[in-house]
C-alpha cells in the first residue's frame, strides 16, 4: 500500500490479445485515450460531445505527452450508454474535436451494482460482508421487450407447471387477455414428493416458448440443474432460480456467466442478507440482470403456506439496486388469499407480481389450490389499478 488512507484502492488493468466485448445489457465502462489539438476550448468542445450524448464520465485524467511538451493526453472512463444507443455517432463526433482517439477497452462495471450494508446494524442479521452498495437507483432489467423495474409495473402470470401443449396455449391466451407482460410455467419442477408430477422437461420448455411467442409474451421458467442450462437458454427469456435452489452456488455461478436475466426467489428460510449474498454470486460473475422475488418464508404460522414478508420488499429495495417482484401464490397456498396478498405487496412498493393462474385449476397437476381462475385475474386487475395509480405507475 502506498498511501495511509484505509480506503486506498489499487486499479489493475488486464491486457489481452483479443478485446473482449461485454454484453450491452450488462452495465459496463469504456476506457478511452484521447489527445486534443492545441487550441483554445478544445477540451470543453470534446466534453460537450459527451454531455450532449447523455454519457456520464467516471474518470478523467491528464498526462503529459511524450515528446510534445505542454501538450496532454487524457484518459477517460465512461459508463457505456444503454444497449441500442448510437455509439458510432458519438465516436465520430468525438473524432471531430480530438486529434487522436483510441478505445483502450471495455469491462463490466461491478461498482454500480453493489448492495448496501444496512443503514443501522440489524442485530439478528448475519454479517455476510456484502460488498454490494446502492450506488445506482432504479436499475432495470430488460426481458424480451419488457423493461422490469424503474417506473414499470410488471405482471408475470401463468400456471405452476407446463402440463401439455393445449394447457399452456390456453393459459397463455387467458393471461394475455388479462394484461400479463410475461408468461410463466415450470418445465423442471422442484416437488416435495418424488411421486408428484415432475414436469415435462425440455418438451415443456418448447411448449412454453411456442405459447409465449404465439401471444407475444416473453417467458420465464425454473432451472434446477446446470445440465439443463443450454435448453433453458434456447427457450426462455428469463431463468428462475426457485426457493429451494437459492443457495445452490454452482447454479448461481453458472448463471453469473450467461447473458440472460435471472429471477432469484428467496429461500424458504433465507434471510434478506442471504438472498442478497446469493444475488451477488450472480452479479460477481458479470451478469447484472437480476430480479429478486419475495415469495414467503417459513415461520411458526401454519394458516398460510408461507408467511409473506412484506417488509422485505422495502428492505431489498433499500439495500440493493435490483427490481423486486412478489409471488403471493406460494406464500398464500390457497386461492382466496392470493389477491389480498398481491395487493398488499403492490401497496408496499413491489415492481411486479408473479402469480400462478390456470385455465382449469381443478385439473391442474401442480399447486391447484392456489391457481387463480380467469375471474380471479379480473378481480386482481381491478384491485391493482387504483394502487398503481396512487404510486404513479401504470401497467
Ligand atoms: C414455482 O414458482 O412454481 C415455485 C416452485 O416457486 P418457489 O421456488 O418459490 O417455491
Ligand atoms: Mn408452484
Amino acid at each position: 500500500k502506498v498511501a495511509d488512507d484505509e480506503r486506498n484502492l489499487t486499479r489493475f488493468v488486464l491486457v489481452a490479445n483479443e478485446a473482449e466485448q461485454p454484453s450491452p445489457r450488462v452495465p459496463h465502462k469504456i476506457s478511452l485515450r484521447l489527445t486534443l489539438n492545441h487550441h483554445q476550448g478544445a477540451l470543453a468542445r470534446c466534453l460537450t460531445v459527451f454531455d450532449r450524448a447523455g454519457v456520464s464520465l467516471t474518470r478523467i485524467e491528464s498526462r503529459p505527452q511524450p515528446g510534445r511538451p505542454w501538450e496532454y493526453q487524457f484518459f477517460i472512463d465512461l459508463m457505456a450508454p444503454p444497449a441500442g444507443s448510437d455509439l458510432d455517432t458519438l465516436w465520430s463526433e468525438l473524432r471531430q474535436s480530438c486529434r487522436t482517439l483510441r478505445e483502450l477497452g471495455r469491462y463490466p462495471s461491478r461498482s454500480k451494482l453493489r448492495v448496501a450494508a444496512p443503514a443501522a446494524p440489524i442485530p439478528s442479521d448475519l454479517d455476510l460482508g456484502s460488498r454490494i452498495q446502492v450506488e445506482e437507483k432504479g436499475h432495470s432489467v430488460q426481458v424480451g421487450d419488457r423493461t422490469i423495474g424503474r417506473k414499470n409495473f410488471t405482471l408475470i402470470l401463468g400456471p405452476c407447471a407446463v402440463e401439455s401443449r393445449d394447457q399452456i396455449e390456453l393459459a397463455a391466451a387467458m393471461v394475455k387477455r388479462r394484461g400479463a407482460h410475461l408468461l410463466r410455467g415450470g418445465a423442471f419442477k422442484p416437488r416435495t414428493s418424488p411421486h408428484s408430477f415432475q414436469g415435462l422437461g425440455e418438451e415443456g420448455l418448447r411448449y412454453l416458448r411456442d405459447a409465449g411467442r404465439a401471444q407475444g409474451l416473453p417467458v420465464v421458467s425454473e432451472l434446477m440443474h446446470t445440465g439443463d442450462l443450454e435448453a433453458m437458454l434456447a427457450s426462455t427469456d428469463m431463468i428462475q432460480v426457485g426457493a429451494r435452489n437459492m443457495q445452490n452456488f454452482a447454479l448461481l455461478k453458472a448463471l453469473g456467466k450467461v447473458d440472460r436475466p435471472v429471477l432469484l426467489k428467496r429461500g424458504l428460510s433465507a434471510t434478506v442478507a442471504e438472498l442478497l449474498a446469493a444475488a451477488e454470486y450472480i452479479t460477481s460473475g458479470g451478469n447484472h440482470q437480476v430480479i429478486l422475488c419475495e415469495r414467503g418464508i417459513r415461520t411458526f404460522e401454519t394458516a398460510t403456506r408461507s408467511t409473506l414478508d412484506v417488509a422485505a420488499i422495502t428492505i431489498l429495495k433499500e439495500r440493493s439496486p435490483f427490481p423486486v417482484i412478489v409471488d403471493p401464490s406460494h406464500a398464500a397456498g390457497r386461492r382466496e388469499l392470493v389477491v389480498p396478498l398481491a395487493l398488499a405487496a403492490v401497496a408496499a412498493g413491489a415492481d411486479g407480481l408473479i402469480v400462478e393462474a390456470h385455465p382449469d385449476p381443478d385439473a391442474a397437476l401442480c399447486d391447484k389450490e392456489q391457481a387463480l381462475r380467469d375471474e380471479d385475474l379480473i378481480e386482481l386487475i381491478r384491485g391493482l389499478d387504483p394502487i398503481l395509480a396512487a404510486r404513479g405507475l401504470s401497467r
